[in-house]
């Protein structure tokens, strides 16, 4: 059995220690990255930088394509559209937007028209697994070799991560794909290799520190996390330090909701969905709920996400944690 092993990085502290943790190994392998077109520009690059600083293997870049997609898309707006009585003048106008623009979150939620959810969270499938099953793991299955798929979870994370093994058979297809290939998918060698799985996240920075590696700065901004900027099911805490350091991601975000909004029949389309927000979701459902882009959108959960109780009161103390976070309270980094 020929082994081929793959190792998901993401910029975050687990997958840059996924990443030298298999260096020390010293097993050849290769490591992925899966561009969402949502990242912050560190992420970008920490990730470029990461194998110049540590001797390690190239990154490859991989990124969906909804070009394909966006075509049938007009096609269908141009014609079940018009046949549905829609305003030709909106059609148009969805029509000439359904283009594929090359950032990979912007185009699947133009396709899709709406957002991803913490209900509906087709964002990692769609944007993170899918290019990546395609572009790397796939050749490897088809070729009869057995794939190890490196993943940096670990089980203090959550719930749902705290009861999986350390290594798993699993069937590498993404459930997005066709049925007929899933099926495929049953009968390919593929296991999932969870190295950190028992560590704490204090293991985690000090792996890094063991490497003479700094971790991905947006930590010592104040970030809990690192991946989409902002992610759909990003904290109240994570919003507030993002609209307050790095405000042109809610700016570009603000420009998204319009751009879905004018492609979708219902109209408004919001970052973060409405049935999730703690402030705006009661009546949400009556005909006459206010639906404009400063009630539902994302300067409206920029806006709550400054407030504490509730909602009522804005907080001064969170404010100015969010402008002078730093690593030393975050994550004890200074010695
Ligand atoms: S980080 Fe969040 S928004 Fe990005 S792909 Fe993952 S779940 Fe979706």
């Amino acid at each position: 059995m020929t082994f081929s092993h793959v190792v998901s990085v993401s910029g975050g502290k687990d997958s840059t220690a996924l990443y030298l943790r298999a260096m020390e190994r010293g097993l050849p392998f290769r490591a992925v990255f899966a561009d969402t077109g949502n990242e912050h520009e560190w992420t970008y690059d920490f990730v470029r930088e990461l194998p110049g600083r540590t001797g390690g293997p190239a990154i490859e870049w991989v990124k969906a394509d909804f070009s394909a997609k966006l075509a049938r898309k007009r096609e269908y707006v141009a014609h079940v559209w018009a046949r549905e009585g829609v305003a030709s003048s909106k059609v148009e106008r969805a029509i000439a937007l359904l283009q594929p623009t090359g950032n990979p979150f912007l185009d699947l939620c133009l396709w899709k028209t709406r957002f991803p959810s913490s209900k509906t969270r087709f964002c990692t499938d769609e944007l993170k697994l899918a290019p990546m099953f395609e572009c790397v793991q796939r050749p490897i299955l088809e070729h009869g070799l057995t794939l190890v798929s490196w993943q940096g979870v670990r089980h203090e994370e959550s719930l749902a991560r705290s009861g999986l093994p350390r290594l798993q058979r699993i069937n590498a297809v993404p459930y997005s794909m066709p049925a007929s290939l899933r099926r495929l998918g049953e009968d390919w060698l593929a296991y999932a290799y969870r190295p950190l799985i028992k560590w704490t996240e204090d293991e985690v920075f000090a792996y890094h520190r063991k490497h003479s590696l700094a971790w991905n700065p947006l930590y010592d901004a104040g970030m809990g996390r690192v991946g989409c900027f902002p992610c759909v099911m990003c904290t109240k805490s994570e919003m507030r330090v993002i609209a307050t350091r790095f405000p042109d991601h809610v700016d570009r975000i603000e420009e998204w909701e319009a751009l879905v909004s004018e492609v979708s029949k219902k109209g408004q389309m919001t970052f973060f969905n409405i049935t999730d927000d703690p402030l705006i979701s009661k009546g949400w459902e009556r005909d006459d709920y206010d639906w404009s882009p400063g009630r539902v959108g994302i300067r409206a959960r920029v806006e709550w996400s400054k407030t504490s109780r509730g909602g009522l009161q804005y907080d001064g103390l969170a404010l100015m944690q969010a402008e002078f976070n730093t690593s030393c309270n975050q994550w004890g980094a200074c010695e």
